[in-house]
């Protein structure tokens, strides 16, 4: 059905002056269709990563010499230099903070528990909270989209779907002191999240110069002002982020390209590579700058430093059933694990946090105080044991005294040679608890049960505690889980086999890496993180053995962590192989729109400003008339080129006559006047004011038409297009029935003719001119 469709237009503004004079062809509204409705769809846009070849951008490409270029890549490893120093800065800055805020909390608890265990624990809820506090504090109420690890939405950004607010200067700033506070804040969380959320946040801003809003602006350095150029350092600062929080260069590299991208390029790897070897040099001299004390109670701890190098180099044969045990319970229990924080974020999403901010509050705060009054209580109810034999293992400090990391702590023991086993994985900071678990040189330091204690426990934390409205990271719990099962697992070994030469901690090492694979699915990235931080290659077959079953038996129950993070939160990403259905399906039978909105090539002003009111598509075919009747597509344009337009006004004519575009467009744009900025909306509909004169003018759009659009046969299989647009980055395909006339052929060969294909250019260079 065909008629006139009365505007709803958002503002009185433009609903007075358009009121009936523009006549809207109908087209299947957004409200009628039943895919907008979905959760998927609801509020969001995605990036332009397709290069738009309009004149603009041609002049401004023909015009490029070859300084321009050299300048145009300085830059770029620029860029990637200073990414690298800044991750790595913060990085530091991070674990400065939260190895000193612990150290203090723990001193203070430790100090005042001699006199009375109520105090201490008082003391130890109070100093947990505050930290919360001031974390949760900063992100409801100055930066709400560091909340998370922020992994879930990079993939999406790289993926190419915008989620407004991820990579903003606040965003950077909550990111950091919030996650001072929660990892300070003694939660079932980690700080590696969030740093490859820093990373990423630090690429956006250097990419744009700085912030504008925090005038921290540097106009020299805005130079990449497209999605495209933005995508490429947000991937080099999510590698830099991983290098920097595991201290693991190549495991950087490798989790950029495993788990955050969906499509990669090679001169892409040489940058990423050199961003990770800058973090990892940054980290050592700032690490060993610290060794002499200069940094508080940073400097024996901060960083995960896997201490196996003396444990296992070999292994039997007979063990590989419990570490394929190993993965198979990883697998288990990270299935769980994802479905469980799967429904807790649904049930927080759509009930809890939509309370209010002070409810966000109140529930961090709340967590905070059953983690301490946990972390404290149980090991006080737990028994002490007995030191190791001093003269058998000369080596082992036991009982240490009452520091803040390191094994065999003393906790409430009175005795002199005694130590809690379960407050030598509590009362430590995330990282060196996780040393503990991993430690090699340590004799049975765990007995079965506090470790089987400290499992359940720490499992049920992390389920409730993800999903708080603060920074948080899902590796360091996942290790913590799956080193305390992995160490069970291996106590279990030792018993039945009674063998010297088998380690408890190399089981740790392995139990970790089935979790990690069971909840995150990542096999690659993961397994040389490991090899990098244990430093040991004899491990490697074994890692990769219980990666790959672990996520063989995850996948059977439910997707990775982050894909269904990013699947609640109605990011629709294309994962990396189409549904199998689709390919008993065409290009034609995903149209769902009965008509599809378009421009003809002269357009008045008034029916683009009608269009764009009411509807929210963001990509228009242009088609033209030939004399002869007929259509011609001549390309896509774009809402946000539209918008430009018809705020400069500087192309609007009094008659609907084509005109002769060459040379016009580069006067008065620059391929950058279109795109929008990364920290804002961009502009909208409503920021246009025209007059009713100017509403009468008309607009010639073919030279700021993308001429060249993807467009595929309408039978093309929808598993076709599906990679097509995943491959590419494609925001908008145009289906067009099979064509009729053929221009030629190119074959691969025709690509690798440079010589005949650069005279061609330069005649047409001249020609141009
Ligand atoms: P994105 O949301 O990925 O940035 P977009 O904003 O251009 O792209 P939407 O308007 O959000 O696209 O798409 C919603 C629905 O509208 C989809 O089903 C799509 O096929 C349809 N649609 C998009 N553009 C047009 C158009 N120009 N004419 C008709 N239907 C369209
Ligand atoms: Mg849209």
């Amino acid at each position: 059905m065909q008629g006139e469709l009365r505007l709803t237009v958002d503002g009185p503004r433009w609903s007075r002056l358009l009121n009936s004079e523009a006549p809207v062809e109908e087209h299947d509204t957004m409200h009628e269709d039943p895919w907008v409705k979905s959760p998927v769809t609801l509020g969001t846009e995605s990036l332009d990563y397709e290069v738009v070849e309009n004149s603009a951008y041609r002049e401004d490409q023909a015009q490029r010499g070859r300084w321009h270029r050299i300048h145009y890549a300085a830059i770029k490893w620029l860029f990637a230099l200073l990414i690298g120093i800044g991750t790595g800065l913060s990085a530091f800055v991070i674990n400065v903070a939260v190895e000193n805020f612990s150290g203090w909390k723990f001193i203070a608890t430790f100090a005042i528990m001699r006199h009375s265990y109520f105090a201490g624990l008082v003391v130890y809820v109070l100093f947990n909270a505050t930290l919360v506090f001031s974390s949760v504090f900063i992100v409801t109420n100055f930066a709400p989209a560091a909340a998370g690890s922020g992994i879930p939405e990079l993939k999406g950004y790289l993926n190419g779907i915008d989620t407004p607010g991820i990579l903003l200067f606040r965003t950077l700033i909550g990111k950091i002191l919030g996650s001072i506070g929660s990892v300070g804040g003694g939660l079932a969380l980690g700080k590696e999240g969030p740093l490859v959320h820093t990373g990423a946040c630090i690429a956006s801003l250097v990419g744009q110069g700085g912030s504008t809003k925090y005038f921290i602006n540097w106009q020299w350095l805005r130079v990449f002002k497209n999605d495209r150029d933005r995508r490429d350092l947000v991937t080099i600062g999510c590698a830099a982020g991983v290098a920097a929080a595991f201290r693991a260069p190549v495991g950087g590299v490798l989790f950029a390209l495993e788990e955050v991208t969906s499509w990669w390029r090679s001169q892409l790897l040489w940058r990423v590579f050199f961003t990770s070897a800058v973090v990892a040099v940054v980290v050592r001299t700032a690490m060993s700058w610290c060794a002499h004390g200069n940094c508080g109670h940073f400097g024996s701890g901060g960083f995960i430093i896997w201490d196996i190098s003396g444990g296992q180099d070999d292994y039997s044969f007979y063990e590989l059933w419990p570490m394929a045990m190993l993965g198979i319970i990883g697998g288990l229990l990270g299935a769980l694990f994802n479905q469980l924080t799967l429904y807790l974020s649904s049930y927080r999403r759509n009930v809890l946090h939509k309370k209010g901010d002070r409810v966000k509050i109140i529930e961090a705060c709340l967590v905070s105080l059953i983690t301490s009054v946990l972390s404290f209580g149980l090991p006080l109810l737990t028994t002490c044991t007995p030191c190791p034999d001093p003269v058998r293992y000369p080596d082992i400090v036991c009982p240490r005294p009452s520091k803040h990391y390191g094994n065999y702590v003393t906790f409430h023991c009175s005795s002199e040679n005694q130590y809690n086993d379960l407050a030598t994985i509590f009362f430590n900071t995330p990282d060196d608890a996780i040393r503990n678990l991993f430690s090699t040189k340590t004799v049975h330091e765990y007995s079965a049960q506090s470790l089987f204690i400290f499992m359940v426990m720490f499992y049920l934390l992390a389920v409730i505690t993800y999903g708080i409205a603060v920074p948080s990271g899902q590796f360091v719990p996942g290790i913590m889980i799956g080193a305390t099962y992995g160490r069970l697992v291996g106590m279990l070994v030792v018993s039945l086999y009674k063998k010297d030469d088998i380690d408890e901690g190399t089981y740790a090492l392995l139990g970790a890496a089935s979790f990690l694979g069971g909840s995150m699915r990542m096999t690659v990235s993961l397994c040389v993180i490991m090899v990098e931080i244990t430093n040991n290659l004899n491990l490697l077959p074994l890692i990769m053995l219980v990666l790959l079953i672990s996520k063989a038996v995850g996948d059977i129950f439910n997707m990775g962590f982050y894909e269904q993070q990013a699947h609640l939160r109605g990011i629709p990403l294309l994962e990396s192989t189409p549904k199998r259905f689709m390919r008993k399906l065409s290009a034609r039978d995903a149209l769902r729109a009965n008509k599809v909105v378009n421009f003809s090539r002269i357009a008045q002003v008034s029916h683009i400003v009608a269009v764009l009111c009411s509807n929210n598509h963001n990509g228009f075919p242009v088609i033209e008339e030939l004399p002869n009747g007929q259509t011609l597509v001549i390309g896509l344009i774009l809402r946000s080129y539209l918008l430009v337009l018809l705020q400069s006004k500087a192309d609007f004519q009094d008659t609907p006559i084509a005109g002769d575009d060459r040379g016009r467009v580069t006067i008065r744009y620059s391929a950058t006047d279109f795109v929008k900025p990364v920290s804002s909306k961009g502009l909208s509909i409503n920021d246009i004011h025209l007059t009713p004169q100017e509403l009468e003018m008309y607009l010639d759009l073919k030279p700021f038409v993308n001429p060249s659009p993807y467009m595929v046969p309408e039978d093309m299989s929808l598993t076709k297009v599906y990679n097509l647009f995943r491959q590419l980055g494609l925001r908008h395909v145009l289906v067009v029935p099979r064509p009729s006339r053929l221009t030629g052929l190119i074959t691969r060969k025709d690509l690798l003719l440079p010589e005949v294909l650069e005279e061609t250019s330069t005649e047409l260079s001249s020609t141009r001119v």
